[in-house]
Parts: structure tokens; C-alpha cells; sequence
């Protein structure tokens, strides 16, 4: 018998059920998900998952697809479509399909919904539970591996929106010691008060910026002293200058930190140096 998936208000078949290459689950992790166990064709805990389904849309401001009437039509149908008896049923709602952008798309953009649902025999679990299984340690590392360029963005996602609800280009992001760690998507660079061009090592847990590694190839070329040593929002507020890098940013001078100037409000020398000199290097050696 063949599967059925649910998506965006069609029953398609399990295996041609596609969810469109823009949609934020897929370019973010920015959407959130629940299991429900299904006994007998029936739902466990149901109303324990749907607060909590209500509660992460509501945490990460994501609409509520549809009414909860007919949320528990589409997950019994779904069961009901995959002959299911003992299984599960997952659901999956995103933030829905938009041009690839980090800050949420605009009001009025649809989540997505993807329901599933499997069929897993309870025989299995019973013969599992009376002998007992095995478990292991593992670091909790959720998600302590910035350095890696993933697709689980949504830290990111809800720091970029937090610039935009201000008002904001970008959101530096700052550690439990006070201290910057990179921007939501960009890495971060101060001209310190002491006038030394300041950003964070790639021994810390960040991005190592391709941009970021050009930029340091051309400051060195341009004679201008580095310390690659982490800066704290207090220094960065009283810095010189200030400015992030990025594909597609390439050197952006950021004029104010949490409303605070920064040097006299405009973009200072040194990012305006890099930045030109950065263009013209990245159009010359262009492929
Ligand atoms: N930090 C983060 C978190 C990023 O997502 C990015 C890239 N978008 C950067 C830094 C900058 O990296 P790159 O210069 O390679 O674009």
C-alpha cells in the first residue's frame, strides 16, 4: 500500500510529496514540528502536543495554518489515508516559502504544513522494553557548533528579525562574557578607541568568513595593525569605527550600536578603505 503525506492542503502521494526548495523549514530550520503516537488509529496526549504545537508558533511568531478543528481533520486523515493503527503522525509547520532572506518574510506569507504518518509495530517496542536497551553520553553541543556553516539558522533568523524590529541592518550577537561573537550573519570588526582593528578569532566558536579572511589578507598588504581578539559591547560602543563583512554585505560600516554612536555617525576610514579596496580585488580576481 502506498504512503500518503499531506502538504499544503493536498494528499499527495508519500513519494512525490515535495515541499517547494525556498521554503524556510529547508533554507532555516525555521518551523517547528510534533509526534503524536497513534494506538489503535487514535491519537495519545493529543491535546498535550497541540498546546505545545500552539505555544513554539506562537514563541517564534509563525501564524497558525489553520483552526485546530481542522488541524485534527488533516492528522486523522492522514492516519487514516496510511491505514495506520500503531504508529505515529508527525506535523511539521514552517514559516513558509519566501525568497531566501534571514528576517521573516512578510506579514500574510503562509506557513507550510507537511503531515505524515507511519506505521511502527507496537509488537517491536513491547519485545524492546522487556529486555531493556542501551544508552550512551554525548556533549550537549545544541547548537554549539557555529563553525560549521549550517542550515539549522534559526538563532540567527530570530537575531536578524530582532535588528529589523528595531530598526536595524544587523544584530551582533554577544556571548555570556559580555562579549561579541559575530553578526547573525556577517562577522563583526571594530577600529577600537585605542585605534586598533579589532575582531574575533576563529578559535572561538564562529563562522571563519571567507570575506573575513580576504579582508585580513588586505590589511596586512595595507600596513594596518590586527588584534584578532574578541571586543565587548562596552568597546565596541566607544569604538572608532565598526563594520561587519560577508558575501554580498562585502565590508559594511555600521554607524550606531544599540542606538549609541559610533566615531562621529558616519562611516569611518578604515571600513571605507577596505571596502573600496575589497570591491576592486573581488571584481578583478572574479570567476
Ligand atoms: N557569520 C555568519 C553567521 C554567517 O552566516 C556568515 C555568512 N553569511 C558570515 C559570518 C560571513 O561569512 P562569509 O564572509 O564567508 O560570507
Amino acid at each position: 500500500m502506498s504512503r500518503v503525506a499531506y502538504v499544503n492542503g493536498v494528499y499527495q502521494r508519500h513519494a512525490e510529496a515535495t515541499i517547494h526548495v525556498e521554503d524556510r523549514g529547508f533554507q532555516f530550520a525555521d518551523g517547528v514540528y510534533e509526534v503524536w503516537s497513534v494506538f489503535g488509529g487514535r491519537m495519545a496526549d493529543f491535546e498535550g502536543h497541540m498546546t505545545r504545537l500552539h505555544r513554539s508558533l506562537n514563541e517564534l511568531r509563525i501564524d497558525i495554518p489553520m483552526s485546530a478543528e481542522s488541524l485534527t481533520r488533516v492528522l486523522k486523515e492522514t492516519i487514516r489515508r496510511n491505514r495506520v493503527r500503531d504508529g505515529i503522525v508527525y506535523l511539521q509547520v514552517t514559516r513558509g516559502t519566501a525568497r531566501r532572506d534571514h528576517p521573516f518574510p512578510a506579514p500574510g506569507t503562509p506557513p507550510s504544513v507537511v503531515v505524515t504518518s507511519k506505521s511502527i509495530p507496537f509488537a517491536r517496542s513491547q519485545a524492546q522494553a522487556a529486555k531493556g536497551v542501551a544508552v550512551v553520553t554525548h556533549p550537549d553541543i545544541r547548537w554549539g557548533r557555529c563553525d560549521i556553516k549550517t542550515v539549522g539558522l534559526l538563532p540567527n533568523v530570530l537575531a536578524k528579525q530582532a535588528a529589523r524590529d528595531k530598526g536595524a541592518y544587523e544584530a551582533w550577537m554577544v556571548d555570556e562574557m559580555g562579549l561579541v561573537t559575530e553578526g547573525s550573519s556577517t562577522n563583526a570588526w571594530i577600529v577600537d578607541k585605542a585605534g586598533k582593528l579589532r575582531t574575533r578569532d576563529t578559535q572561538a566558536n564562529i563562522l571563519k568568513g571567507i570575506t573575513r579572511t580576504a579582508i585580513m589578507a588586505m590589511i596586512e598588504a595595507e600596513g594596518i595593525e590586527l588584534d584578532e581578539r574578541p571586543f565587548s559591547v562596552e568597546e565596541a560602543k566607544e569604538a572608532k569605527e565598526a563594520f561587519f563583512t560577508a558575501a554580498g554585505a562585502f565590508v559594511m560600516p555600521a554607524i550606531s550600536i544599540d542606538g549609541v554612536k559610533i566615531g562621529d555617525g558616519k562611516p569611518g576610514p578604515i571600513a571605507t578603505k577596505l571596502r573600496a579596496r575589497y570591491l576592486e580585488e573581488a571584481k578583478r580576481e572574479a570567476i
